[in-house]
C-alpha cells in the first residue's frame, strides 16, 4: 500500500520542480498489488482465464492489463492492429505461428497486422503476463475470418460488468482509465 515519503529526509539537491503542471494534463496513476492484490480486480474472461485492469486509455486507444490463465491449451487466435508490448511474470506461453516459447521474465513485441494463436503448454498450470494492448484484438478462424474484436472499450464494458456483479460498482473501472 502508499507508504508516506519522509520528505525530512530528503536532502541536498532533492528539490521538487517548483512551477505549476500544464494546463489539461492528465492525472498520473499507480497501482499497487498487481499480482496478490484484491482477488475481485481479476475480472473472468473464460474457464481458467482472468483479466485485471492496469490502465485503460480511452484517448490513446490502449490498455494494459494483467491475463491470468490457470488451464492449458488452446486460448484464442487474434489480429493485431496496433501494437503489443508483453512481460510475461509467471508461467509461460507460446503463438503456433512462431518458433519461441515467452516465459517468465520474457518481453515479446507483437507487431501491427499479425494474426496469431496463443498457447498455454500443458506442463504450465499459472500464467500471468503483463500486456499493453494498441488498438485492438480481432479474433478469427484459422482462415481469418472475423469472430469478433476486444478494444480498450469492449474491456472497459466487461471490466464495468464484472465489478458491478462483485459489489464494486460499475464505475469502479474509472480507477483504471485515463
Ligand atoms: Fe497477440
Amino acid at each position: 500500500m502508499n507508504k508516506p515519503v519522509d520528505f525530512g529526509a530528503i536532502k541536498g539537491d532533492c528539490v521538487p520542480y517548483q512551477k505549476p503542471q500544464p494546463w489539461g494534463m492528465t492525472p498520473d496513476m499507480i497501482q499497487y498489488d498487481l499480482i496478490d492484490g484484491d482477488e475481485r480486480l481479476w475480472a473472468p474472461i473464460s474457464e481458467g482465464i482472468w483479466s485485471r485492469p492496469i490502465h485503460l486509455n480511452v484517448t490513446g486507444g490502449f490498455y494494459v492489463h494483467l491475463l491470468r490463465v490457470r488451464r492449458s491449451g488452446l486460448l484464442q487466435r487474434h489480429r493485431h492492429s496496433g501494437q503489443v508490448h508483453a512481460y510475461v511474470i509467471r508461467g509461460k506461453w507460446l503463438y503456433l505461428e512462431h518458433d519461441w516459447v515467452a516465459r517468465a521474465g520474457c518481453y515479446v513485441f507483437e507487431p501491427p497486422g499479425e494474426t496469431h494463436t496463443l498457447v498455454v503448454p500443458d506442463d504450465c498450470t499459472d500464467m500471468v503476463t503483463l500486456f499493453t494492448v494498441h488498438g485492438a484484438l480481432m479474433y478469427v478462424d484459422p482462415q481469418g475470418n472475423s469472430t469478433g474484436y476486444d478494444d480498450v472499450f469492449t474491456r472497459i464494458e466487461k471490466y464495468r460488468a464484472h465489478f458491478e456483479a462483485v459489489g464494486l460498482g460499475a464505475d469502479y473501472v474509472r480507477e483504471f482509465m485515463r
